[in-house]
């Protein structure tokens, strides 16, 4: 599911009434997810490829756990690299966009997750409903 112009993001299960998702984020040449914060904790287990955030000087590559803080600001960016860039994300809670200034800027949560997925599913044939089926 296309998640921003380069980055997609394949749904591994979703749970609505916590407002959690797991999912494979990829990317398949250099990649962008703006910058956000999340008031909740997020984990990240890398397969291939190598990422980062702007923020910080480290860059994740195969095998490496990524624990975002909650409450800090951050702009994912896949490197090019031989490899796609994937990684397991644990997300909790919304994704709160932030602005040039760091102002909240609207949010993403598990529902915009379940509405992107969805349009993405109907679009390729697969039928919304089929997201359901990663219910948790
Ligand atoms: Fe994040």
């Amino acid at each position: 599911v296309p998640f921003t112009e380069t980055v997609m993001s394949r749904p591994l299960w979703i749970s609505p009434s916590q407002n959690k998702w797991c999912d494979i984020l990829m990317a398949k040449k250099a990649g962008l997810v703006n910058r956000h914060y999340h008031p909740h904790e997020v984990f990240a287990y890398t397969i291939s490829g190598k990422w980062g955030y702007l923020e910080h000087e480290w860059t994740a590559t195969a095998g490496d756990f990524v624990y975002e803080t909650p409450g800090e600001g951050h702009t994912l960016v896949a490197y090019e690299s031989d490899e796609p860039m994937k990684a397991i994300f644990q997300v909790k809670g919304p994704l709160v966009w932030l602005d040039e200034n760091g102002n909240a800027d609207g949010y993403f949560d598990v529902h915009d997750y379940i509405a992107m997925c969805k349009a993405h599913y109907e679009k390729m044939g697969f039928g919304a409903d089929t997201i359901t089926k990663l219910y948790r």
